[in-house]
């Protein structure tokens, strides 16, 4: 696994996944338009267990088809 330091404090982040039981997380840009704005899945999290930040990812190759 490649190694991953918080932005925010420098310490190595612990790597996840976003989970909900009866709910979806997922984005929605404020570039998309329309009645159905479809929310792209977040596939990857990572947390810093010093500081509690945390980030998100989500494939690009979903997302972008929707922002044009
Ligand atoms: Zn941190």
């Amino acid at each position: 696994m490649e190694s991953n330091l918080c932005p925010k404090c420098n310490q190595p982040m612990d790597e996840g996944y976003l989970s909900a039981s009866d709910a979806t997380f997922g984005y929605v840009s404020q570039k998309q338009r329309g009645m159905v704005r479809r929310p792209t899945n977040i596939e990857r999290a990572r947390a810093c267990p010093s500081c509690g930040y945390v980030e998100l990812y989500l494939d690009p190759k979903t997302l972008k088809p929707r922002l044009a």
